[in-house]
């Protein structure tokens, strides 16, 4: 019969992945556009559940028509958003309204492609929008390199020579690092 004298005997704590050196990345493969659209829903609901996670950044890299676009649009549909998607191409950014507990979510949609203006950072109010609340997502980082934060999550989008994704995921946050590690352990 034990009691509370009972030394209790604990197995170590197994190391997390990224323990001994290894940085926490987390490799994909995605064959079709189902399989991009089902990770979207994976992510958006880890998002929604995760402490910080609908303030998430998330930077998408990755060349033309590697499908980060797509991705955004299954994690926005995904996430509640309805009606049409545009890409925020010309805009540099399209402010979108998910839903979190029947609360609105914003989520901002960021394509950097064409910035090349630093004064537009601060004078387009983006500083203001990327340091707020709501999630950020953000294709074409490195062409606003120098003005953006450390993201919580990088992924990077490869496609191979038979058409299919090979997609690469790191963490650049703490809270970003426990968020690879939920969906590794998934
Ligand atoms: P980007 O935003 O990276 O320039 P887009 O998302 O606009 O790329 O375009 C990607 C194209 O590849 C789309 O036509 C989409 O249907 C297709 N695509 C996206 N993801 C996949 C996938 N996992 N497998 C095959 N095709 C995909
Ligand atoms: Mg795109």
């Amino acid at each position: 019969m034990p009691s509370h004298h009972t030394p209790i005997v604990e197995k170590p704590p197994r190391p997390p992945e990224h323990a001994a050196g290894t940085p926490p990345v987390l490799e994909m493969h995605w064959p079709d556009e189902a399989a991009t659209q089902d990770f979207a829903l994976q992510l958006a609901r880890g998002l929604q559940q995760w402490p910080g996670g609908t303030d998430a950044c998330i930077e998408l890299h990755g060349d033309l028509g590697a499908g980060k676009t797509t991705l955004v649009r299954h994690l926005l549909r995904a996430a509640g958003v309805q009606g049409r998607i545009k890409s925020p191409t010309y805009a540099v950014v399209e402010p979108h309204t998910a839903a979190h507990e029947g609360l609105p979510w914003p989520v901002w949609h960021f394509d950097f492609y064409r910035f090349n203006d630093p004064q537009e950072w601060a004078d387009a109010g983006f500083r203001d929008i990327v340091a707020g609340p709501g999630l950020k997502l953000m294709e074409w980082p490195e062409k606003a390199a120098g003005q953006l934060p450390p993201a919580d999550l990088a992924l990077t989008l490869q496609v191979e020579d038979d058409g299919q994704r090979r997609v690469r995921m790191q963490a650049g946050t703490e809270r970003g690092r426990t968020w690879l590690e939920a969906l590794r352990a998934h």
